[in-house]
């Protein structure tokens, strides 16, 4: 029979958070999704694990036939793994979910419940955001949070929560979608018509550490500016207006003044250096943001897959 339900989990080097997660997850599903005729599916993505997460996924899987197990051939990030996972589910209701146990299982049956009222994409909202996540850790994210209630226009809190639910429809829609890079949450809401929101508990990592630095959120940051919006391109044109005006009232401005005061002597020379820092300044910001699109267009027109699929596990 289809499974109804599919649970999503990406997961990398996270051995030792596989087994509380798998015991707090089987209870879940075993109290809050026992009806038979609505059955589950578990489809995890190993992505390029190092430690001993694909054989101990391996060894669950052995004793659980609804278990699927994605194994890629590297590591290709966290929303390719999850692409890759979505890929093998078949329910009706997706919901997504991190293996460090950030996401408390318990919360899926309240995502569940809000996707059968009719809602298209349900977004977990972090209460109580742990704050000895370090300062760099939650930093990008207000910033993130921000920039993408600007670029998508959808008002939501938590954008950067994985624990989601999806309809069959928006994840399928999200399937045909062949750019690299991109963000989930977003991607998602592109395509859904009821959108809303849960809020859930948020805990520290269990064990391990954040497989994010800093690095790696800049440039999903960028994924989300330059996938989601041409905002930042038609800012430069409005940047570029406006320090040709500035330019122009100061030209008119320094003219009026030699003219009024002829005996006075203005440091011309600072002025113009000051004039200069200003526009070479804005021209690199516009070089950097245009070169951003390049390089995505050069990604994208070379069209290589997103990621490898080496063996999945489970399936039948
Ligand atoms: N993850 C992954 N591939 C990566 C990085 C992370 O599959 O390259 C998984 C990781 O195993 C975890 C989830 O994505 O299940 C979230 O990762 P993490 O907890 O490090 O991110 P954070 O909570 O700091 O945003
Ligand atoms: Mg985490």
């Amino acid at each position: 029979m289809e499974p109804y339900l599919s649970i999503v989990i990406p997961i990398y080097n996270e051995e030792e958070n596989i087994p509380v997660l798998w015991e707090r997850l089987s209870k879940v599903m075993a109290e809050a999704f026992a009806d038979p005729a609505k059955p589950w599916e578990v489809v995890f993505t190993d992505d390029g694990s190092r430690d001993r997460s694909l054989p101990m996924l391996v060894e669950i899987a052995k004793a659980e036939p609804r278990i699927k197990i994605v194994e890629f051939n590297r590591n290709y990030g966290q929303h390719s793994a999850i692409f890759g996972a979505f890929a093998e589910t078949r329910g009706r209701i997706i919901v997504t979910l991190d293996a460090d146990l950030q996401n408390p299982p318990e919360e899926i049956p309240k995502l569940v419940a809000k996707v059968e009222e009719g809602y298209d994409v349900v977004g977990g909202w972090r209460q109580g955001r742990q704050q000895n996540d370090s300062f760099f850790r939650t930093m990008p994210s207000k910033i993130v949070n921000a920039v993408t209630r600007k670029t998508t226009g959808v008002k939501l809190h938590d954008y950067g929560c994985m624990l989601r639910a999806y309809s069959r429809e928006v994840v399928n829609a999200m399937l045909l979608c062949k750019e690299r890079s991109s963000f989930i949450p977003a991607l998602a809401n592109s395509f859904a018509k009821r959108i809303t929101e849960v809020p859930v508990a948020h805990a520290e990592r269990a064990a391990g550490e954040s497989k994010y630095g800093l690095w790696k959120l800049i440039n999903l940051q960028f994924d989300l500016l330059t996938s989601f919006s041409l905002l930042p391109l038609q800012m430069l044109s409005v940047l570029g207006v406006l320090i040709a005006f500035l330019g122009f009232a100061l030209f008119v401005g320094l003219m009026a003044y030699r003219f009024l005061h002829p005996e006075g002597t203005v440091g011309g020379v600072f002025s113009l250096f000051a004039l200069l820092f200003f526009f070479v300044g804005a021209q690199f910001i516009a070089f950097g943001l245009l070169g951003e699109y390049i390089g995505r267009i050069y990604q994208e027109v070379r069209d290589r897959p997103r990621y490898m699929v080496k063996k999945v596990h489970g399936a039948e």
